[in-house]
């Protein structure tokens, strides 16, 4: 594919998980013809092992040649100042673009994905535990790569600490010193110097190994195998997450099937098996018992369709984490298995390849994951899906229980 990247080098991005970058020859976007400063260096002696990263130099520092020492970047000094964090000594600092952008325009998403294998480099070179992204064009540039998605609007993410597996450092967004100044609004400036306070608190990187979840679901393909597991489930009598992967939103669609279900938990693991009539019998011993706290993302699907397929209401419900995302924020689009993994785990796009397969398309009710996707690796994306939502439920609820002892 011929793209931004068009003439590019390759570049790794760090030894150990060794991934490789398409870094486009820098210089593509064409900014270093028009400033003064073209490709502003890393600023900075990083005491506290803490990177800033603004959006891109605006003529005052592409004057100087330093980041952030114009309106905004007093803005961000007296913040850092008043949690006893001096710019220079304390940090390093960067941009989402190097070069300062014509009449200051906001840069792009092609000019954010040209100069990102430039951050990552710095990330790379510096190491730094902490990642704080200052507004929407450093969201772009960092979220795009760590969580592999169209991040949106820098509002979605501020105030999250990420412990994000890659780079392995909490990324910490919020919101950019000029949109402070724009809003002139004292709640805005108060959260802001509380995001950079709970930012600079973090002591270490998130992660002393970064955990290698997907390998811990186990696929069986084999049903006698999948029963014999699901019986493990049932005989515990833990608190399990339970998924459905199916090939429609609804159960009263006509050729609706469930394809597949997936079931976690802390003690008996992660198991994740093809819907028959063998194992939907042994799951009826796991759906009516009440006494096995269940856990689901939007949890009226899974009960939906279990009422639906046995003829009546499974028992236990316990937690739901899309309800439970959305009782701690409540703000848009951060309540998917996928953002919460994101947000609470630094798990990044472990679905996106499957997830399109999981959507009807064309005006049609009926999906064709059944037809498009290997069953080994719907299995694993389904074994992932209950997984993760058990391990957010868990995380959930340390925040639910921190929440009532700060009252
Ligand atoms: N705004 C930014 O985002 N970066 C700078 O370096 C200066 C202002």
């Amino acid at each position: 594919m011929r793209g931004f990247f068009a003439g590019s080098t390759l570049v790794q991005d760090s030894p150990q998980q060794a991934q490789h970058t398409i870094a486009p020859a820098c210089g593509e976007c064409g900014l270093y013809k028009t400033c003064k400063s073209p490709k502003m260096p890393v600023y900075g002696k990083g005491q506290k092992g803490v990177m800033l990263v603004g959006e891109a130099p605006g003529q005052e520092e592409d004057d100087r040649g330093i980041p952030f020492v114009g309106k905004a970047g007093l803005r961000l000094r007296a913040s850092l100042e008043g949690l006893g964090i001096n710019l220079k000594r304390d940090c390093w600092v960067t941009n989402a673009c190097l070069c300062r952008p014509v009449k200051n325009k906001t840069p792009d998403d092609s000019k954010v994905d040209c100069c990102r294998p430039n951050l990552l480099r710095a990330i790379h070179e510096y190491q730094p535990k902490v990642i704080i992204l200052l507004g929407g064009s450093a969201c772009r540039s960092l979220i795009s790569y760590s969580w592999k998605d169209n991040p949106g609007p820098a509002l979605r993410w501020a105030g999250f600490q990420i412990p994000s597996q890659r780079p392995n450092a909490w990324i910490c967004p919020t919101y950019h010193p000029s949109y402070l100044g724009r809003q002139n609004s004292v709640l805005l400036d108060r959260m802001f110097d509380n995001h950079l306070e709970a930012a600079f608190a973090l002591k270490s990187v998130p992660w002393d190994t970064v955990p290698d979840w997907a390998s811990q679901v186990e696929v069986l393909l084999d049903t006698e195998q999948a029963v014999r597991r699901i019986r493990d489930f049932i005989k515990a009598q833990k608190r399990t997450a339970v998924d459905y992967e199916a090939n429609a939103l609804k159960p009263e669609y006509e050729g609706f099937k469930i394809l597949s279900c997936a079931l976690s938990s802390k003690t008996l693991g992660t198991i994740s098996f093809l819907w028959n009539r063998k194992t939907a019998e042994a799951m009826e011993g796991f759906w009516f018992d009440p006494a096995i706290e269940k856990v689901a993302s939007n949890l009226k699907y899974e009960d939906r369709l279990t009422r639906h397929f046995y003829g009546r209401r499974p028992r236990g419900w316990f937690w739901d984490t899309m309800l439970a995302a959305h009782h701690l924020d409540c703000r848009r689009g951060i309540t998917s298995v996928k953002f919460q993994a994101y947000v609470l785990l630094g798990v990044g796009g472990y679905n996106d390849h499957i997830e399109p397969f999981l959507q009807s398309s064309r005006g049609k009710k009926i999906n064709e994951a059944e037809l498009e996707i290997e069953p080994s690796q719907l299995l694993q994306y389904g074994g992932e899906d209950a997984l993760y939502e058990d391990l957010v439920a868990e995380e959930q609820i340390k925040k639910m229980e921190t929440f009532q002892q700060d009252r």
